[in-house]
């Protein structure tokens, strides 16, 4: 018997009932007159979403790695050079997707547990006096370290500098649940996906594209044809798509960002903020481990990597999980294989969920060895939680 115990991998992420019910629907045509009524406000609720007035938000069947796709390829040509840094496995990834490309990419490689280093960012770029740099690429929140890097310092070196540059920003596990501003940051491109902030199944790529990029797809010739640009232009004006839709993730989508309106992305990013902080403590203060994350500046509010002690299979605990408790946490990936472990706490999750998330780790660990004394991480996270929870009148007598 499985539980359906909620996932705490960093995505895909829980689903919640509301989106579950909104994705339930029967076939429709995606070239009927009514089509639009669903798509036109849905584009419109996106760009609240990302922030952006000016710009647009496409939304392509496919899954985050197609809108680094569809970035790229529209906005470059072959051999234009590119910055980047790399401190993870998606970073990693991306820039490798740029390599693959044809660019000619120089990827600063940073230590994992850090994020974007802008002052290197702003000694190469000032260096670059006849701005043969087209493209600055940073990810925002680097989702196999738990790292968050500061975008609007990137914005802030490329004005300072004057660089005209446009700005690549991988926000798949940050829009929807860390602050970001597409349009005040001056991204040029931001990348997500469907299954993590949105709380939707796998299956949209969603990029944002400001009028700078827009214009940028006239004169870059990497070849591209099922991301094109120009055709999503043509046919989203009018509510369609240049090929059929994902019709019932795109009803989720729209949904989506009624959940994260209505509760105001303000109250969504302090959301994360909180219970990424009830997290921390449980690991921090309740365990006495380390996160990969080496500083307090580049905690992730939407993902926590945690490292085992020295001397232990982190893979081997998030297998006992599972198999014993019926609960997913995040393996370690590439270099960080077996020796981290990653809790989610994005989408819609929580305080107690994330406490059977902190439970669940301390039966693992203790099944494979780990000194770590249970209900430990649980009490500190509760009791943050408890602190910092919405206060109620409770009687004069109860109060403690
Ligand atoms: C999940 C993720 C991606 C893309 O992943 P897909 O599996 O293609 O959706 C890219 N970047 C980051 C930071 C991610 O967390």
């Amino acid at each position: 018997m499985r539980f359906n115990n909620p996932v705490f991998i960093p995505g895909p992420t829980n689903l919640p009932e509301r989106l579950r019910l909104a994705i339930q629907q029967v076939t429709e045509d995606q070239r009927s007159p009514r089509f639009p009524d669903l798509t036109l406000p849905m584009f419109d609720k996106l760009k609240q979403v990302f922030r952006t007035r000016t710009g647009h938000v496409f939304v392509y069947p496919g899954s985050g790695t197609g809108a680094w796709e569809a970035a790229v390829t529209n906005t470059l040509s072959p051999g234009d050079k590119i910055l980047t840094s790399r401190f993870g496995h998606f970073s990693h990834l991306w820039a490798s997707l740029c390599e693959r490309h044809g660019l000619d990419v120089t990827a600063l490689d940073v230590d994992w547990g850090e994020g974007v280093p802008l002052d290197d960012y702003r000694r190469i770029l000032s260096e670059d006096r006849n701005h043969e740099i087209k493209g600055v690429f940073a990810c925002h929140n680097e989702t196999a370290t738990g790292v968050t890097s500061d975008i609007a310092g990137v914005r802030k070196v490329l004005d300072e500098v004057g660089h005209p540059a446009m700005l690549f920003v991988d926000g798949v596990s940050s829009i929807g649940s860390i602050e970001f501003h597409m349009e005040d940051w001056g991204v040029d491109l931001a990348v997500s996906g469907s299954q993590k902030g949105f709380m939707l199944p796998t299956g949209l790529a969603i990029l944002g594209v400001s009028q700078k990029a827009a214009a940028a797809s006239a004169s870059a010739t990497l070849p591209r044809t099922f991301f094109g640009f120009e055709d999503m232009l043509r046919t989203n004006k009018d509510g369609y798509f240049p090929y059929t839709p994902n019709t019932q993730l795109l009803h989720g989508l729209s949904e989506a960002c009624d959940m994260l309106l209505e509760e105001g992305l303000d109250r969504v990013w302090a959301r994360h903020r909180r219970m990424a902080e009830g997290v921390r403590r449980g690991v921090i203060d309740g365990w006495g481990f380390e996160l990969a994350a080496k500083e307090p500046k580049w905690h992730s509010d939407t993902v926590s990597a945690i490292y085992v002690p020295a001397g232990f299979d982190a893979a081997q605990m998030i297998k006992i999980a599972y198999d014993r408790y019926d609960v997913s946490y995040g393996t370690g990936l590439a270099r960080l294989a077996g020796k981290v472990f990653r809790i989610g706490h994005l989408g819609l999750v929580s305080e107690l969920q994330l406490l059977s998330a902190l439970a669940g780790a301390e039966m693992a660990m203790r099944d494979i060895g780990i000194d770590v004394a249970p209900g430990s991480g649980v009490a500190a996270a509760s009791e943050y939680y408890r602190q910092t929870a919405a206060p109620v009148a409770v009687a004069e007598t109860a109060a403690r």
